[in-house]
């Protein structure tokens, strides 16, 4: 799966885990939560194991999505945090440790500590992928996690505007940095398809992702409408790709989980 002369990491951190992928954006309120949900649903469609861990931990935000809010974690015999499971998809977020509404104020050897017993201090049981949703820009977590793991490998998820390009290619730098391999660009909320006469009207302008991947030089994982559904769907807590697998949506997140 991993082409492109990635090879898979030689040395497991995570014991069970065959590959970590991480999913990561210039900045906030670009869907890099609603991808690597949606994206975590296709490549379990493929027949792949997969876990999602929300590192997003000042914005948390897959709890939600997968309509896990409220529930509590549970811990196995060996005292090990057991995921949460929606979808199919073993599912891990703060927002199930830390009340809803409360901020956290870690300074970065807390948010070390915390991602560490994410990784290692959970029975993630054997996956072949575990999804990481990354916070928005360059900062701890994304240190932290290429400290602690080997990652497989980074996707970028931008909007297609010039100002969202920018910063996006700030988190590939950070990923070339950190020496883990930039798998892609996936460009979201590409056009906005309307959902009475399915006209596509490109919002926030045309082409911006795969100008970004040539840019980069890495490969174009292709394009992920703006639809009322994958809003709705996001705030209902049920994955468009488990509302509606026929869908566009879902096939758009399909295309791009086998292009990875
Ligand atoms: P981020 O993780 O980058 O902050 P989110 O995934 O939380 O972004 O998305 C921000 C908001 O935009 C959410 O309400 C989500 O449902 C919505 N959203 C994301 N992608 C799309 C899309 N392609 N079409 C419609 N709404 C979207």
């Amino acid at each position: 799966r991993f082409g492109g002369g990635v090879r898979p990491p030689e040395r497991y951190a995570l014991p069970g885990v065959k590959h970590v992928v991480a999913v990561a954006s210039g900045k906030g309120g670009v869907g890099k939560s609603t991808v690597a949900a949606n994206l975590a649903l296709a490549l379990s469609r493929e027949g792949a194991k997969v876990g999602l861990l929300d590192a997003d931990l000042y914005g948390p935000s897959q709890a939600k999505m997968f309509g896990l809010e409220g529930m509590r974690l549970k811990v196995d015999q060996d005292r090990r945090i057991l995921p949460l499971e929606a979808h199919g998809i073993k599912v891990l977020s703060i927002a199930n440790i830390v009340p809803p509404g409360q901020a956290l104020a870690w300074r970065g050897p807390i948010l070390h500590g915390t991602l560490k017993q994410f990784l290692q201090d959970v029975n993630w049981g054997e996956l072949d992928y575990l999804v990481v949703d990354l916070p928005p820009g360059t900062g701890d977590v994304q240190l932290s996690l290429s400290q602690l793991t080997q990652v497989s490998g980074g996707v970028i998820v931008t909007t297609p505007q010039e100002v969202a390009l920018i910063d996006a290619e700030r988190a590939a730098d950070m990923f070339r940095k950190l020496q883990v391999p930039v798998l892609g660009v996936l460009e979201n909320m590409s056009a906005f398809l309307c959902p009475h006469c399915g006209k596509p009207t490109p919002i926030f302008g045309e082409g911006g992702g795969r100008r970004l991947a040539e840019r980069l030089k890495t490969r174009f994982l292709g394009e992920i409408p703006l639809t009322l559904a994958l809003r709705e769907s996001g705030d209902r807590g049920v994955p468009v790709l488990a509302q509606d697998p026929e869908g566009l949506e879902a096939q758009a997140f399909l295309k791009a989980a086998r292009e990875l």
